[in-house]
């Protein structure tokens, strides 16, 4: 196997070709250790351009759908970010270096105690987390500037779109198991402005925590 320097490069290089253009997206994907996301056994595979399974039946994004949703979130140094489903927390990781301050809801709480000792390891200060119900949204520290989720849903949550700040945007998964689409949510004065930019595949929103 090349040394990891060289998978790196070879990724960085991939994800560019395949629509990953903004610098600062792929400086943060290059520098971010996505071995320390993933489960030992698949540790090996941490630069390869693809999901990877984590605890709880969970899944790891693949490195393109973590940068092209980035990238779509347009997210800026002095913004406050939602996010909706920490999983192994390598999309919360890559949100804090580019946001002022990330909150981030996850379903499963050994998940999250697992990502929270990773932010600890990246000596991240900026990430806020909280097992819950991510659907609804984190209305004590409403209006967002960006929310990100990365779980898929039905319908766009019509609490997310409530917390999101006039000019804020929302990016994530919107379909069923037959098939979803990544949007991007812009909420204007007038009303909601929607794009679709990319079919993926991701595990569901679930209503709920993991506890009953
Ligand atoms: N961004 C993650 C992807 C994790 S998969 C990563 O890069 O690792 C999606 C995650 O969303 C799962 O961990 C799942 O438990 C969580 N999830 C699903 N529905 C949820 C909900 N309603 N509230 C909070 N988290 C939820």
């Amino acid at each position: 196997m090349p040394p990891a320097d060289a998978r790196i490069t070879r990724l960085i290089t991939e994800l560019r070709r395949s629509g990953v253009t903004e610098p600062s997206v792929l400086a943060v994907l290059e520098r971010m250790p996505r071995d320390l996301f993933v489960a030992p056994p698949f540790a090996h595979q941490a630069w390869e351009n693809t999901a990877l399974p984590i605890a709880c039946s969970q899944t790891i994004s693949q490195p393109l759908v973590v940068g092209m949703m980035t990238q779509e979130l347009q997210v800026g140094e002095r913004m406050k970010v939602l996010e909706i489903g920490t999983g192994s927390g390598y999309q919360t990781a890559v949100l804090a270096k580019l946001a002022r301050r990330v909150y981030t809801i996850e379903r499963h709480r050994p998940l999250l105690k697992a990502a929270e000792e990773r932010f600890k390891t990246l000596g991240l200060h900026n990430v806020t987390t909280r097992v819950g119900d991510g659907t609804l949204g984190w209305p004590e520290q409403a209006p967002f500037d960006r929310i990100m989720v990365t779980a898929a849903a039905h319908d766009v949550p019509p609490a997310l779109v409530a917390q999101l700040k006039i000019g804020g945007i929302l990016v994530l998964p919107v379909g069923d198991e037959a098939g979803q689409d990544l949007i991007r949510v812009t909420r204007t004065e007038e009303g909601l402005d929607i794009r679709s930019f990319l079919p993926v595949r991701f595990v569901p929103l679930v209503e709920g925590t993991a506890e009953g």
